[in-house]
């Protein structure tokens, strides 16, 4: 990564490049007990990016995307996504930013009573689309994810891949323009694995910035992606069509 034009002192505010959507900068994380989760993570992610960031159990990944959900904030450091200052937006402002972002986690998080078509919907129906418009936007996400004709399945009905085309159909009906992915195919089987991150590669060509925390080393290793590794709270190493990074 190029540091180029950035001046960062110690102090100063932090800058953020123009065709950057996310940065963080110099951010740490502890919770009430233990180690801190994060550790002076500075990150910068360009619009348009596809990103696997990947280390092992309890390295910070998950942390990472709660704080640019603005789940949780830095209890130090400075978190720019898309604009949003996300250590000083207001509550009240919260809502309008995460409608720029799609989530999608391991375990789908799907509404069991509610059939496929209703679980994608319902996202629309939170930013208050009119039905008009839901009627044509849930079956067309639903084909890009290959589950046209499974809209009146509960997610029982379905398989683990399917449930996460679901989840995958919500988090992009509302077309975010970054996607957050939380070990997606943490549940699945390598071939739906397989199929999900090919979503997500086909979903970033067409120009959302996408990021997938994962621990598929198979996967990562052949895509060659941008790879963010995390270790104990700090980033290792942070290559160009990069690969999995062997423990030792
Ligand atoms: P990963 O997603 O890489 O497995 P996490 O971000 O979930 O890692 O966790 C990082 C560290 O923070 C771990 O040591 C974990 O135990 C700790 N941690 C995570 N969430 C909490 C919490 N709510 N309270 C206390 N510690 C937490
Ligand atoms: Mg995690």
């Amino acid at each position: 990564m190029t540091e180029k034009g950035r001046k960062r002192k110690r102090g100063k505010k932090y800058t953020v490049l123009e065709n950057e959507i996310i940065t963080l900068d110099n951010v740490s994380k502890a919770y009430a007990t233990g180690a801190p989760a994060l550790n002076g993570v500075s990150l910068h992610i360009n619009r348009g990016e596809f990103v696997f960031i990947v280390g092992d159990s309890g390295s910070g990944k998950s942390t990472m995307i709660k704080l640019l959900l603005r789940e949780l904030t830095p209890t130090s450091g400075n978190i720019n996504v898309m604009g949003y200052d996300l250590v000083k937006i207001k509550h009240r402002k919260i809502p309008k930013f995460r409608r720029n972002l799609g989530i999608v986690f391991q375990d789908f998080r799907l509404l069991k009573d509610r059939n496929v078509y209703e679980n994608v919907a319902f996202a629309q129906r939170i930013i208050q689309v009119s039905n008009k418009e839901i009627k044509r936007n849930v079956p067309s996400i639903l084909a890009t994810v290959g589950l046209a004709g499974k809209y009146k399945a509960k997610p029982k009905q379905l398989s683990g891949g399917e449930q996460q085309r679901v989840a995958l159909a919500r988090a992009l009906v509302n077309k975010p323009t970054i996607l957050l992915a939380d070990e997606p195919t943490g549940n699945l089987d390598p071939k739906n694995s397989w199929e999900i991150m090919k979503l997500l590669e086909q979903i970033n060509e067409n120009g959302t910035t996408v990021l997938v925390v994962t621990h598929n080393r198979e996967i990562v290793n052949s895509m060659q992606k941008r790879v963010v590794t995390m270790k104990k709270g700090v980033i290792v190493s942070d290559e160009e069509k990069g690969g999995y990074i062997d423990e030792d």
